[in-house]
């Protein structure tokens, strides 16, 4: 049996629940079925953080769920669920899932679950979940919270720890190793010993997770506005590498050797996203891979390649060797890719043709990354201070624009 954890003592007020989510499992409730708010919008509301989105899971399967939302979406492949829109907040309905373990379908020769779509009770759908303070039910019409696997205590302790045998829980699905260190620079949790004590060895698992997930789990990584952090996590448990093979190894196999450049990247996507202001992958990107491209770069110079040129090619092995193991999507990645290129066409200050660039669409993103890169390398300000008048100069853009047709 659960251990109920009441409003008087978990104390979140229910008005800060999402009115939809509150609505969704109402509904259910109301057509016969059990319904709860579950995982991370739960977790957030009980450390005191808004939570981003809300799920909920349910005894009803998706047909039924779409019988009581004739206009829910039912979407995945891996893991199926509905998506339910009310009043243009999207509510994610999850079927309670049983252990999908023993059916060789499911799951690979190294244990990797590959389809997670076997129905189960609301207690077999506590334990598949990854970590404990990830599996609390609460019941937004009583406000209670049902915990059976130790989680509510995890969190008061602020303790991070997965369910049941870690090396069991990373080898069904190694992304956990990911989420782990990204829980733990989000949250600002300590990770329980045992489950950590795996991590660093388990870091190759990963190879194994298809490149379109784990661009995802990069993306959620480092977009989410805790990506300093998150990095430095990634370093501590020896997960770099796993993500961006083609950096250079640091002092332990599995962390990279993480230049400046890409530190600062990461204080300015924080900010940027801190302050509301969009962010981009692809200059993400290009600042976690610069420095495997200039070194590259530099030696097809030496070997008589123009500048230009061998920072084609090297931008263009670099992304090929990435995007094997994060499938970058081409959208991202020819932005990138112009990032780079771009930064040997912003050396060129003379003549029309130079200044051609300014009416570039990439033009903003070359010049942030090259105000970027002037931060470590002084010989590069005065560039920076010349592109930061010339955007500026109305007869500098004319000149640009006669020269356009062309
Ligand atoms: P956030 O939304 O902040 O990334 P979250 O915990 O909500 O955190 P989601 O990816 O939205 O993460 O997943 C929702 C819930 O589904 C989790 O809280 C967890 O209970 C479960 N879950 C997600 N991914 C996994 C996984 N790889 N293995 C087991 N359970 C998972
Ligand atoms: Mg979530």
């Amino acid at each position: 049996n659960p251990v109920i954890i009441t409003p008087e003592q978990h104390g979140i007020d229910a008005r800060q629940l999402c009115s939809s989510a509150t609505e969704v499992v109402e509904r259910l409730q109301e057509a016969g079925y059990e319904a709860y708010i579950v995982g991370g919008s739960v977790r957030d509301l009980l450390l005191g953080k808004a939570p981003k989105d809300f799920d909920v899971a349910t005894d009803a399967t998706p047909e039924e769920v779409k019988n009581v939302f004739p206009r829910a979406r039912l979407i995945g492949r891996r893991f199926r669920l509905a998506h339910v829109r009310i009043r243009g907040s999207l509510v994610e309905v999850a079927t309670f899932r049983g252990p999908s373990g023993h059916d060789d379908k499911h799951v690979t020769d190294e244990g990797r679950i590959l389809r997670d779509n076997v129905w189960g009770s609301v207690e077999e759908d506590a334990v598949r979940r990854d970590f404990t303070l990830n599996a609390l039910f609460m019941d937004p019409v009583s406000g209670d919270i049902q915990d059976y696997v130790g989680g509510y205590e995890d969190l008061v302790a602020r303790r991070l720890k997965l369910i049941g045998d870690p090396e069991t829980r990373y080898r069904e699905d190694p992304v956990r190793l990911l989420r782990a260190a990204r829980f733990v620079a989000k949250l600002g949790l300590n990770l329980d010993p045992a489950t950590e004590a795996p991590v660093r060895a388990m870091a190759g698992t990963l190879e194994d997770i298809p490149p379109a997930r784990l661009f995802e789990e990069v993306c959620k990584l480092f977009l989410t506005g805790h990506a300093l952090r998150t990095m430095e996590s990634l370093q501590r448990f020896e997960l770099t590498r796993a993500l961006f093979p083609v950096l250079e190894r640091g002092e332990h196999l599995g962390q990279a050797a993480v230049v400046e450049l890409t530190w600062q990247a990461m204080r300015n996507t924080d900010d940027r996203i801190a302050n509301e202001q969009s962010v981009t992958p692809a200059f993400l990107v290009a600042a976690l891979l610069w420095q495997p491209v200039r070194d590259r770069a530099e030696k097809y110079q030496a070997n008589g390649a123009s500048e230009y040129q061998a920072l084609e090619q090297a931008a263009d092995e670099v992304l090929q060797l990435q995007v094997q193991r994060t499938a970058v999507p081409r959208r991202f990645s020819s932005v990138t890719r112009q990032i780079w290129l771009n930064q040997a066409r912003l050396r060129r200050t003379r003549g029309k043709r130079a200044l051609s660039i300014l009416r570039q669409p990439r033009f903003r993103a070359a010049y942030d990354f090259l105000e970027l890169r002037a931060r470590e390398d002084d010989s590069l300000a005065e560039l920076v201070a010349f592109w930061s008048e010339a955007q500026k100069d109305p007869e500098l853009q004319s000149q640009v624009q006669v020269e356009a047709p062309r």
